[in-house]
């Protein structure tokens, strides 16, 4: 028997079990990036922990996961204009930066990756439906959609709209409605990108570019929406919008998920607070594995602060379980036929309780550590292994892992002079000197620990 999966839905504010539309079948959707600058690490968390839900789905359902590329957008625009570059030169390049900073962190590539300028007609499409049923109007070579025209508007991201338009005090451009009508399509000015349409040369809304993909790829109805929080008001309340009423009211996704932010020092990591670490700033110190681990240590609803220590830790949990993998020889076969132990599935069946399930790795790395009984470790090895393909971990042979000291800048021995040399520091309390030595020693990949039995130092590469 299959285990049960729960869920938390947006929507409903409750953790449900899930059930898909069509028995054994799941279709998920997850909001891609704008490809206009690198991914950070605030990126990665959606794509990461939605790849490891796409891993557990496929243990029991076929599934169809697509992520989309949003490659027109008025920030690609100003990036465009900005450094002199056509449109095209820039997402080509993010989008390639994206897939392989993404495959650095064991996200596997969605089954379809749509570009949201491939699907110009189907969007033109959806807008024609919005006008024929009265939920979208046309003014001033703009198109609008009607939000009163739509009853449950605001029910994801609990929001009254009769408060939000006795609320609203933005200026209101001349050509809506009214203030929260948004936009479908809109005019282009002959520099920016645009398409021929029925309202004149213009091009598309954020929101309708997902709605028209999810619906010729994946149909009216979805099984899972996922994105980061910050999508839930106005994105994918837009999106519900949209496509409800495009659909003579079908249900859109039957469950909508949300990961937290990221942050450093409590605020959101983003690109327009500047405030960003580099995915592939990251992936020249460390590798990729610990940065998907760093974040996969905090539950995905839950905020994650992030700082080197998220990163050291990391570090520090695959060293442990590495540690125990080390010299136990299992067979690619053993680990196929190895089932993923139940606490961890159940852990992760839980609404992807990662936390939960990365304790059960390690009292099974521990176990491990204890048997000298060369068939348990084998076992115990293979199961490890087999739950690190869900997590998307442990893919790395054991061994390997630390020999990798050898591709750091500084040999054993200046590693060892670094340590006495930021004692030395310590001691005479010049804690400056002794952070800088630290830091030097963090970039390649070195962190150490001090200990009641001294300094430990622990190799990252
Ligand atoms: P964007 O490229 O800005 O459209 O964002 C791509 C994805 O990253 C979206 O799902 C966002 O919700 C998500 N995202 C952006 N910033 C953060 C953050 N600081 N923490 C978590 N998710 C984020
Ligand atoms: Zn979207």
């Amino acid at each position: 028997m299959t285990m049960k999966l729960f869920l938390h839905d947006t929507l409903t504010g409750e953790k449900l079990e899930f059930k898909p539309f069509k028995p054994g079948k799941v279709s998920m959707y997850l909001c891609g990036p704008t490809v206009y600058n690198y991914a950070h690490i605030g990126n990665a968390r959606p794509a990461v922990v939605f790849d490891l839900l796409g891993r557990l789905l496929r243990q029991n359902y076929d599934l169809l996961f697509v992520r989309n590329i949003t490659d027109v957008d008025d920030k690609i625009n100003a990036a465009a204009i900005e450094s002199n570059k056509s449109i095209s030169e820039i997402t080509e390049v993010y989008i390639d930066a994206y897939n392989s900073d993404m495959a650095a962190l064991g996200v596997n590539s969605p089954d379809i990756e749509p570009r949201a300028t491939d699907h110009i007609n189907e969007m033109i499409q959806m807008i024609e439906e919005l006008i024929d049923t009265g939920n979208a109007y046309h003014a001033d070579g703009h198109v609008l959609f009607s939000v009163e025209t739509y009853d449950n508007y605001g029910s994801l991201s609990k929001r009254d709209l009769s408060e939000m338009l006795a609320g609203a005090r933005v200026v209101v451009a001349s050509y809506k409605k009214s203030a929260h009508d948004f936009v479908l399509w809109k005019p282009s000015t002959p520099d920016l990108p645009g398409w021929d349409s029925p309202w004149g040369r213009g091009r598309p809304g954020w929101h309708l570019e997902c709605s028209a993909m999810i619906k010729k790829h994946l149909g009216k109805t979805i099984d899972i929406h996922a994105g980061g929080q910050d999508l839930v008001f106005p994105h994918h309340e837009n999106e519900i919008a949209q496509s409800t009423c495009a659909h003579q009211g079908e249900t859109f996704s039957r469950y909508w998920l949300h990961n937290g932010f990221l942050s450093i020092d409590n605020t959101k990591m983003s690109k327009s607070l500047g405030n960003v670490s580099l995915v592939r700033d990251l992936l020249k110190d460390h590798s990729g594995e610990v940065i998907r681990l760093a974040l996969l240590t905090a539950h995905y609803r839950q905020p994650l602060e992030w700082s080197s220590n998220t990163l050291i830790a990391a570090k520090k949990m695959l060293d442990r379980v590495y540690g125990a993998l080390r010299n136990i020889n299992v067979t690619t076969q053993k680990i196929n036929n190895t089932k993923v132990p139940s606490l961890i599935l159940e852990a992760l069946s839980n609404d992807l309780n990662t936390p939960m399930a990365m304790a059960e790795v390690f009292s099974l790395a521990k176990k491990l550590n204890k048997t000298l009984d060369s068939n348990e470790q084998e076992n115990i090895a293979a199961q490890i292994y087999a739950a690190g393909k869900i997590l998307g971990l442990f893919e790395q042979n054991a061994n390997e892992w630390f020999s990798k000291i050898t591709e750091c800048k500084y040999s054993e021995n200046e590693i060892r002079a670094l340590i006495n040399e930021r004692e030395v520091a310590r001691s005479v309390k010049d804690f400056n000197k002794a952070d800088r030595i630290r830091d030097q020693l963090l970039v390649e990949g070195i962190s150490i620990e001090d200990t009641s039995s001294g300094v430990r130092w622990l190799i990252d590469k």
